[in-house]
């Protein structure tokens, strides 16, 4: 049966505490208690999570969302869930004091909200997009929506949605075609059709605000003509806007999240921001979008290395023929895919809770070179994150199958909802090979690697404070690979071919060296468990990051071979 009990969280709170740069967080935020505070959300979280989302999660899956009446009405339970989430004053977590906020920092939203990701990651869909509009709006809306919007977003009695893709513009978003019309009151018209919209419609608020990217009359072509909209569900006399739900699509995952095709038919907006610098505008949202899928990678990954560890400890199998059969975990092959689990949690763990230390420092610094360094960081960690937690949501859920066998692949386990749930983490919100574009086109070509720089310094600080052995020689040697690396991307800057060629793995060796920076320090300050975590996981990174670091050498003669591949 699956495991329903309250989650531990003494470990989370260690490691919150033991975060990189936790201690200035406290003292920016002049508030020496906040370790004490994660304990008490934490416990609150974990008991939320198991009594009322784990029930729900199999249930929402079986039974999936569905169009009644023209209106998306979500599965059994989803509703009451919601309602409790709401009333336990859950949304205000990390949302600003001036609308009816809690004003805690991001790092104990993470820490919380992995627990209800574990639980149930499909109800945490909604919540996401509630984040994500609440930060576009305070940082682009003018008073008059700040002040009807911002409270009812932050409290959670209404939702939002974030509406950018379109058929033709998934990746390329410069080729969004949806049509924005002034309107003789000053406000616009909205007319166009837009595909895999989380929660565009849904039973569970009264009333939703969709942020729309849209194109203005007379605007340039791509991404530069773009403008971003409010489109309220529900208009100020209570009729409905001529927005339409036109279809569900039928996934392999997130059952409980409503993902549709939605049509605007001439629906009543108003212009958030400046015309013409909406995808811009976009970037207010993107710390706490990718964070969260960092987070929801990380819920799945726990979920499911936990699950297998427990089916571990009971399932016998095996052993000497004339003796009781021993526990799966005494099976030199299991311990191999657990511990590899269990190393990738706590180590994609700390890496989370880091990035989310340095997004709160880099709004609390008040020193420009302090803050400087903390965007720095925070913009180099986050496609790291996004992408490591979506993998590890994917490849651990599918080690916790095996480590299972067959019961891992029948429904009475979590496991394979894991495997399908998570599948998704590194497609949307910008799917891999976009991150690691990012990364190199953005990150070390336009910022001129400052993120790199600031992370080699402190990894290698780091190094100095490790004891001499082969984990810090691990670290070390893979630092060397990434600087290397990141010199010969550097000079392939007018060869973007051999850059772009090499760009994923320069993407997983940037990961393999923020998760042997963590592994390096769970050595250094964790317990037992987070030491051997931190050692298994550098065990064998050093060989990992020069594979790594030999395909982007390759370039783009590495794939040299598709040409005889496209003509075969
Ligand atoms: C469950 C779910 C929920 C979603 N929710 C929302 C939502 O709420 N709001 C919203 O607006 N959208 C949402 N999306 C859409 C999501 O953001 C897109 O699926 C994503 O941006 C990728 O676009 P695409 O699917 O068209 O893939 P494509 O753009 O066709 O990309 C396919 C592959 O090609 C690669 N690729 C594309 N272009 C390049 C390039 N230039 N260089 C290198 N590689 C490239 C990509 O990395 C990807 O691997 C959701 C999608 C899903 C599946």
């Amino acid at each position: 049966m699956p495991i329903a009990k309250p989650y531990e969280t003494a470990a989370l709170v260690a490691q919150v505490r033991a975060t990189w740069a936790f201690d200035r967080l406290c003292d920016r935020l002049g508030d020496d208690s906040l370790g004490d505070m994660a304990e008490a959300i934490l416990e609150a979280a974990s008991r939320f999570a198991s009594e009322v989302l784990t029930p729900l999660n199999p249930a929402m899956d079986r039974e999936g969302c569905r169009i009644e009446d023209g209106r998306v009405k979500t599965a059994t339970g989803h509703a009451e869930a919601y309602a409790a989430f709401r009333d336990g004053g859950w949304p205000t977590l990390e949302k600003s004091v001036d609308h009816g906020g809690q004003g805690l920092p991001l790092l104990l939203w993470a820490a919380a909200q992995e627990l209800f990701d574990r639980a149930c990651v499909a109800f945490g869909m909604l919540p996401s997009s509630q984040g994500a509009a609440v930060r576009l709006l305070e940082a682009h809306a003018d008073e008059a929506i700040k002040a009807e919007w911002l409270p009812k977003l932050t409290s959670g009695e209404w939702a939002s949605s974030i509406i950018i893709s379109e058929v033709e513009a998934g990746s390329d978003v410069g080729r969004i075609r949806t049509q924005a019309q002034t309107s003789a009151d000053g406000r616009w018209a909205i007319t166009g059709e837009k595909n895999w919209i989380t929660f565009a419609d849904h039973d569970l608020t009264e009333r939703i605000g969709h942020c729309v990217l849209a194109r203005t009359p007379g605007a340039a072509q791509g991404a530069a003509g773009l403008s971003l909209f409010l489109v309220p569900s529900v208009l100020e006399d209570g009729s409905r806007n001529a927005v339409q739900v036109r279809r569900l699509e039928e996934k392999m995952g997130l059952h409980g999240s409503p993902t549709c095709a939605v049509g605007f038919e001439g629906a009543t907006a108003q212009l958030i921001g400046r015309e013409g610098r909406g995808l811009s505008q976009l970037f207010a949202m993107i710390t706490q979008m990718r964070l969260s899928v960092g987070v929801q990678g990380l819920g799945v990954a726990a979920g499911a290395a936990e699950t297998a560890r427990a089916y571990a400890e009971e399932r016998r199998q095996g052993g000497a023929p004339d003796r009781q059969p021993v526990t799966l975990d005494a099976h030199a092959d299991i311990r191999r895919l657990l511990l590899l689990g269990r190393a990738r949690v706590e180590t994609l763990r700390g890496l989370v809770y880091a990035t989310a230390v340095q997004a709160d420092l880099a709004m609390l610094e008040r020193d420009p070179a302090a803050r400087a360094e903390a965007e720095a960081l925070t913009a180099w960690f986050l496609p790291l994150v996004k992408t490591l937690g979506g993998e590890a949501a994917f490849d651990t859920a599918n080690e916790a199958i095996q480590v299972m066998g067959g019961a891992g692949y029948v429904r009475d386990w979590p496991v394979e909802q894991y495997l399908r749930d998570g599948r998704v983490f590194t497609i949307y919100e910008g799917a891999s090979g976009m991150q690691a574009l990012d990364l190199v086109h953005r990150r070390l070509w336009r910022d001129e690697a400052k993120g790199l720089n600031a992370f080699l310094r402190l990894a290698r600080d780091e190094i100095e404070l490790a004891e001499a052995g082969p984990p810090r020689q691990a670290l070390a040697s893979a630092l060397d690979c990434l600087d290397s690396a990141a010199d010969q991307l550097r000079r392939w800057r007018n060869k973007p071919w051999d850059a772009e060629a090499g760009a994923f793995a320069f993407l997983q060796l940037a990961g393999l060296c923020a998760t042997g920076w963590i592994a390096l320090r769970l050595i250094r300050l964790g317990d037992d468990g987070l030491r051997a975590a931190g050692g298994y996981w550098l065990s064998d990174l050093a060989p990992r990051a020069s594979l790594e670091y030999a395909r982007i050498l390759a370039g783009g003669q590495g794939l040299a071979a598709f040409a005889a591949l496209a003509a075969g």
